[in-house]
């Protein structure tokens, strides 16, 4: 479902990303740029062990700890984001690091961005209304992925 401007867009973050992290002092060595790579191209949010799992027959020696290591220094520049769940392991977007929203499928547990036009307009209202200073959100939708709707 990866068209090619979402390739090129998805390209020109993983370069500006390098651009940031290295601008900050931190060592690109090849097995950070390929955890790097495949985070930011993946067209869902991956787990660490699937990203491990994505890159273990390219890189022999790589462990899953450095997969967890390289992904605790985004977390640290504030590039990439976590998404928590009980009980399933968390997922990361390292493409768009900033709070969105979320579809995820509750059968084959795809993720994807969807568009929300509105989403910014809703969070103005709401400090209009609350008077709080909205900084962040969670927003998570749940269904079935087309797939899965198909097979149930
Ligand atoms: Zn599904
Ligand atoms: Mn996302």
């Amino acid at each position: 479902m990866t068209d090619s401007g979402e390739t090129s867009r998805r390209e020109a973050r993983f370069s500006s990303l390098v651009e940031t992290l290295k601008a900050r002092g931190l060592r690109m060595t090849p097995q950070r740029l390929g955890i790097l790579r495949a985070l930011v191209m993946h067209p869902d949010h991956p787990s660490a062990e699937k990203l491990y799992q994505g890159l273990a027959s390219e890189y022999p020696t790589m462990s899953l700890a450095t997969v967890y290591k390289t992904i605790a220094m985004l977390k640290q520049a504030g590039e990439v984001l976590e998404l928590e769940f009980s009980g399933r392991d968390n997922r990361f977007d390292g493409f768009n690091p900033r709070p969105h929203a979320h579809l995820i499928c509750a059968g084959c547990g795809q993720i994807l961005d969807p568009p929300m036009p509105n989403l910014g307009r809703i969070m103005e209202t709401l400090a209009e209304k609350t008077g709080y200073d909205v900084i962040s959100h969670r927003l998570d939708f749940y269904g079935l992925c087309p797939d899965c709707r198909d097979a149930s």
